[in-house]
């Protein structure tokens, strides 16, 4: 319990301001937990308040269309995610707002840690929402595993149930514990200036100096490439969106997207793999295809 106070101490004097953290109402902090999924904090401040302006509430998202949609979520790359917010906005309406953990899974597009960090963050329940990040804190604090994996989760939240405090501020610990792995519990970690150090199982090895990253974490994600192309798909189908909603709502000629996405096309060698990343994103809900023409979805 003792170490409960030291993290949360640590976090009054260190923690990020973050406006998604002020907030108990559920759209704000799921609005933030999805723009979160692989976008970094300093990127969605510039997203989460102009989304808000634009969409206050469950009930001004749900109206909202794709196009619209798509327009706001632009720069934030990973669109498909907008489109998913929306569809949970237009479910809520219908339904309501779910006031239980299993209630949030039973929602397309929330898994166990969304639904976690809207139990905890709006609810102020005892719930820890694992991410890597918390699952590197506190494997390595209850197990002294260097670099934990998702195999002990299941291990990690047994612990949590017993460490978590009943009463006063425990609701804070998540964000204390995501705040402590982003500047202090890094992959290699400062042990050194860490609140958790006398109690961590894992501080000596680390303080040691022996400790080397294992290779496999260096390696990049996996990112499907075509043929020679420099970029992974991803950053065409970027293009391909960037380029549509510019020249909204005319659309572009499917003949001509080709060279918009990538300079050297080649019509003979690439046009298979333009139509299967295109019928990708209409299949998302991103975009339309009519008489050859491609518009916003
Ligand atoms: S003592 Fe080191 S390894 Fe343990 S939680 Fe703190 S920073 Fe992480």
């Amino acid at each position: 319990m003792i170490t409960v106070q030291k993290l949360l101490s640590w976090y009054d004097r260190h923690g990020r301001d973050l406006p998604w953290r002020k907030t108990r109402n559920p759209y704000h902090i799921l609005v933030s937990e999805i723009m979160l999924q692989q976008t970094q904090v300093s990127r969605v401040l510039i997203f989460y308040s102009s989304w808000l302006k634009q969409f206050p509430d469950w009930k001004h998202l749900a109206q909202a269309t794709n196009t619209e949609i798509i327009h706001a979520w632009s720069g934030l790359g990973y669109n498909k995610r907008g489109l998913m917010l929306r569809d949970i906005a237009r479910e809520i309406v219908k339904k309501g707002t779910p006031q239980t953990r299993e209630t949030w899974m039973t929602l397309k597009g929330i898994g166990p840690y969304t639904a976690s960090a809207l139990t905890a963050f709006s609810l102020h329940e005892r719930v820890m929402p694992i991410d890597t990040n918390i699952r590197r804190v506190l494997g390595r604090f209850f197990f002294g595993l260097l670099f934990p994996d998702p195999k002990k989760d299941k291990q990690i939240q047994k612990k949590i149930k017993a460490w978590l405090p009943t009463h006063g501020r425990f609701y804070d610990v998540p964000q204390a514990l995501f705040d402590l792995a982003s500047s202090v519990c890094t992959k290699i970690p400062n042990c050194v200036s860490c609140p958790l150090r006398k109690e961590c199982h894992a501080a000596q090895k680390f303080l040691s100096g022996n400790v080397r990253v294992p290779k496999n974490m260096i390696q990049k994600a996996k990112e499907t490439h075509y043929r020679n192309k420099p970029y992974p798909d991803r950053i065409y189908r970027g293009r391909m969106l960037k380029c549509v909603r510019l020249h909204d709502p005319n659309g572009v000629d499917m003949k001509e997207i080709g060279l918009h996405i990538d300079p050297s096309f080649d019509r003979h060698l690439d046009t298979e793999w333009l139509k299967n990343m295109l019928e990708r994103m209409i299949k998302n809900g991103l975009l339309k295809k009519k008489n050859n023409v491609i518009t916003l979805g």
